[in-house]
């Protein structure tokens, strides 16, 4: 079951920099900055309402956020959007019998403990959809 709307991932290149404009112009609070090895990458959310929004800089050059900065000519551009679902095994179960491309098939550990996992875009008519299950629901 999708719940709502998790988050929604902004790629930056310069993540200090980029988050300057939510906190000193829209006044928000960073939840600091936190580094995912698995996918070299370091991020740092903030809390609006229900949702968050997510700033995602690459920390290294083979990193597909690196490349998909690279293609827009590194300026900060949404990256993707990020379902909350129940349970994201089911989840990843139901996709999979519908002949839906993924990119994890299996859930993987991302930025506070999340389990998360991408649909391809190609399955997504080109839009990266991540689908994420909280560790404390
Ligand atoms: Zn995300």
């Amino acid at each position: 079951m999708y719940k709502k709307i998790s988050h929604i991932g902004i790629a930056v290149k310069d993540i200090n920099a980029s988050s300057k404009f939510y906190t000193e112009c829209l006044g928000w609070v960073s939840e600091g900055v936190e580094e995912v090895l698995d996918q070299k990458v370091k991020v740092c959310f903030f809390t609006i309402g229900e949702s968050r929004i997510e700033l995602v800089e690459p920390t290294d050059e083979n990193s597909g956020v690196y490349k998909f900065l690279e293609e827009r000519g590194f300026k900060d551009t949404v990256h993707h959007i990020a379902y909350e679902v129940e349970n994201i095994e089911k989840e990843l179960e139901n996709l999979k019998l519908k002949g839906v491309r993924l990119i994890d098939e299996k859930p993987r550990k991302g930025a506070h403990g999340m389990k998360i996992a991408f649909i391809h875009p190609k399955s997504s008519n080109g839009v990266l959809v991540e689908i994420c299950e909280p560790e404390n629901k």
